[in-house]
């Protein structure tokens, strides 16, 4: 079996504010520990449930350069650095049979969330034929879209929840309860380690039990964004129309969508 585990850092144990995700502040080196840490818990449970399985991990937070690859399990592969196709899941278009969410958050607006957020703090909502999804939800159909089950997903108590709507079957792994954006009452590290190893040996015994989510088509986007300025960016990409701070654009397919996306969240973060 082939796995691919795409590790974001918000939903992490221990983790509720950006000095703890953000590099160069003052708690990011503990932080991106913690993240590795539980990466390795994941690969760990996989391998004990099937030990010829081939494991690629994929840094899905910020520059996606955090987690520590010299202290990463040395059974996997690590996909590292931006900007890439398929940006938090690559690898996905390598033969993957089953995908992993480990350190996701909830979508952005979510009250009482752990950090809470859409791709980027610039972005308000983004709509898939009108069901308004975060990460976890794109991220999901964009694995469907390859045929691939996500078989088990871990953050806060909001993410699972978000993540449990969409996939009910699938395993979560709870690591903090949301008290706020910058709150949360959260199990010892080394104890979310313990049920992160145990829920991925689970999930990785029965990925087949879950069959993917039903990807829409056509694809309708609609992106709401914090600043008019980066609205009017996003609506220089061809085919894409801009309505006040929202942008909508069709596509094809989730990989084309999800470029799209990748591009607009770039478009925010750059200098007038
Ligand atoms: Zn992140």
């Amino acid at each position: 079996m082939k796995v691919l585990i795409s590790v974001d850092m918000e939903g992490i144990a221990g983790i509720v504010h950006p000095a703890e995700t953000t590099p160069e502040r003052y708690d990011y080196e503990r932080g991106r520990a913690l993240m590795t840490a539980a990466a390795n818990a994941v690969v760990e449970g996989v391998l004990e449930a099937d030990p010829a399985a081939e494991v690629l991990v994929a840094d899905a937070h910020g520059p996606y350069r955090n987690l520590l690859p010299e202290h990463l399990d040395r059974r996997v592969r690590l996909i590292r650095g931006k900007p890439r196709e398929l940006g938090m899941l690559a690898g996905l278009q390598t033969g993957v049979q089953a995908a992993m969410f480990v350190g996701y958050h909830a979508r952005a607006g979510v009250a009482g969330a752990v950090l809470a957020h859409t791709m980027t703090d610039a972005v308000l909502d983004v709509r898939i034929n009108g069901a308004s999804h975060g990460e976890i939800g794109i991220n999901t159909l964009l694995a469907a879209s390859f045929g691939v089950p996500v078989v088990l997903a871990s953050g806060d108590d909001a993410a699972c929840a978000e993540f449990s709507t969409l996939v009910p079957q699938a395993v979560t792994v709870p690591v903090k309860r949301g008290l706020g954006q910058h709150a949360a009452d959260t199990l010892h590290p080394d104890e979310a380690c313990e049920r992160l190893r145990h829920g991925a040996s689970q999930a990785a015994r029965q990925p087949a039990g879950h069959p993917p989510l039903a990807v829409p088509s056509p694809l309708r986007v609609e992106v709401d964004l914090a600043q008019p300025r980066s609205a009017d960016l996003a609506g220089l990409i061809p085919g894409a129309t801009v309505g006040g701070r929202t942008v909508a654009f069709d596509a094809e397919t989730m990989t084309a969508a999800y470029g799209i996306l990748q591009l607009i969240v770039a478009l925010t973060q750059t200098g007038p």
